[in-house]
């Protein structure tokens, strides 16, 4: 038996942004609008949320205080916010940051303490507030899943807390708001998109529909992320990468992700690596992990990125690593000013991880400290 879950209803494709209005005004009539301090301002999206928002009869208040890693003070502002505003609907705008915090501040709006607690172990008793979450990047899906990556300051570990009641009940995914992202962001984005699919793929809790969902995205990103960085005006390539983005995301949020996130959190918390890079730089090291115990699955991963078949799981590893070069990011993490007695710690928030619960080969602290030897050696 296995159970599958998603938004409520998801808009994708050229012009779903224009739905926001239409789901906005059926879920509340005073929304707390979440989103960064300036991207969605420089690009005009803010403005345009703002207008169909207001378009649809509804009054907007703005939060626009999330940073690039979301901390709990700040979604816990951001839900006092809500509560004191008598917001009944919140609506997150942006990549992966932006809309978490939204998922938290609408869950946040309605229950008691820190939002800390809760990515301590206290149980998410009720659902929060309605939450619609409009994607602006090809990458983070978090416009699909239920999980919040949020910043615990006192410990300095990012962890995700997610919850069956935190799913958005409208989702928009739309190409065009994916075509003002530069080069760089496009890469880190999209390989994290491919992470996504492959740790979902290789996860102990897949299942036949999130199967197929991952390996469409994993074709989708071989043969699109390429174009889509050379020409962010390739609405082909956008279209794809937005279509991966959220398949990927509809597997991982049913299956669950892998090492390769557990290692990536504190490893961009401590070094100020933006999440998608971090992603794409330990993919490789990891997928060789993986393949030692799911060796046939590591190398299907690789005969749908490569489109042709694939035997050996060392093609795999290659082909993400051809893949992750040619769009610019670093392999490994040997550029890293990583101090020897820093490893344990690491190793220890690596573990702390539930994604480390459903990689398909068990992981010790030394497993994890090993893999990060290796990926200090790569590149
Ligand atoms: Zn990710």
């Amino acid at each position: 038996m296995h159970e599958f879950r998603l938004p409520g209803v998801i808009h994708f494709g050229w012009g779903a942004f224009d739905r926001l209005g239409d789901e906005a005004s059926r879920l509340g009539e005073r929304a707390l609008l979440v989103t960064g301090r300036s991207a969605m301002k420089k690009t005009g999206v803010l403005g345009r949320a703002q207008s169909l928002l207001a378009e649809a009869g509804l009054a907007a208040l703005l939060f626009d205080e999330v940073e690039s890693d979301p901390s709990g003070s700040t979604i816990d502002r951001g839900g006092k916010l809500a509560r004191e505003e008598s917001c009944d609907l919140v609506v997150g705008l942006g990549g992966g940051s932006p809309m978490d915090a939204a998922r938290g501040i609408a869950a946040m709006a309605v229950l008691e303490g820190s939002i800390i607690d809760y990515l301590r172990g206290k149980a998410v008793d009720r659902p929060g507030l309605p939450l619609v979450n409009v994607a602006t990047t090809a990458g983070t899906a978090s416009e699909i899943t239920s999980v919040s990556v949020v910043l615990d300051e006192e410990r300095e570990l990012k962890a995700g807390v997610r919850s069956p009641f935190w799913f958005a009940r409208a989702a928009i995914t739309d190409p065009e708001l994916t075509t003002m992202m530069p080069p760089a962001l496009t890469a880190a984005t999209g390989l994290d998109a491919l992470t996504h699919a492959a740790e979902s793929y290789l996860s102990t809790r897949a299942t036949p529909p999130t199967e197929a969902l991952a390996l469409r995205a994993i074709a989708l990103i071989g043969s699109n992320l390429r174009a889509a960085v050379a020409d962010g005006d390739d609405r082909g390539a956008r279209e794809a990468m937005a279509l991966a983005s959220m398949t990927a995301g509809m597997a991982f949020a049913n299956s669950g992700l892998g090492l390769v996130h557990a290692l990536a959190h504190p490893v961009g918390v401590r070094y100020g690596v933006a999440h998608g890079v971090a992603c794409g730089r330990l993919l490789p090291q990891v997928l060789k992990y993986n393949a030692a115990a799911v060796p046939e699955r590591v190398a299907a991963v690789g005969g749908v990125l490569l489109g042709r078949q694939v035997e050996r799981p060392e093609d795999t590893v290659e082909g993400v690593e051809s893949l992750v070069a040619d769009v610019g990011v670093t392999i490994g993490i040997a550029d890293l000013p990583i101090d020897e007695q820093e490893m344990p710690g690491l190793a220890q928030d690596t573990l702390a991880s539930g994604s480390v619960r459903v990689n398909p080969r068990p992981v010790t602290e030394e497993d994890a400290r090993a893999v990060l030897d290796d990926a200090r050696r790569a590149g």
